[in-house]
């Protein structure tokens, strides 16, 4: 009677096993099946972000005006003072000659050229321009004072 039992039991704890290890290949169906959805969700997202880096990269390639004018504008200068059209250009003047001092430029204002020593860059007057100094020390960005 007690070996029925006992038997009984087993063959309980080996179907509840089989049960178990069922359900978990369900489990693990269904976990294999959302893995393959995303998997194919990552494929779908990186064509797509590799499509729209192509397109980027074609109209970099054919509009390069468009990639400059995207470009984030410079600093004219530090400090702040407000300036007029005319200050703004004489700063733009000073920052073309920070590139290449041979150009020959003149201040707008007082159309003399600029005091180049070293690398520093002077405007001839920026009294004509109401201020101090308008100037580039070791090639850094140009102040006014
Ligand atoms: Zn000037």
């Amino acid at each position: 009677m007690e070996n029925n039992f006992e038997e009984i039991r087993s063959a309980e704890d080996a179907l509840l096993k089989k049960l178990s290890s069922e359900k978990a290949g369900i489990d693990n169906l269904q976990l294999l099946n959302s893995l393959k959805k995303a998997r194919l969700m990552k494929i779908y997202i990186y064509g797509q972000v590799f499509l729209i880096l192509l397109a980027i990269a074609f109209m970099a390639y054919r509009y390069p005006e468009l990639a400059v004018s995207a470009r984030p504008q410079r600093i004219l200068r530090y400090g702040t003072y407000s300036t007029d059209a005319k200050t703004d250009e004489c700063l733009s003047n000073i920052w073309k000659l920070m590139g290449d001092k041979n150009l020959k430029l003149n201040c707008p204002v007082s159309q003399k050229p600029y005091v180049i020593d070293g690398k520093n860059i002077y405007c001839p007057e920026p009294q004509r321009h109401g201020f101090k100094n308008i100037y580039s020390k070791d090639g850094q960005v140009p102040r006014i004072e």
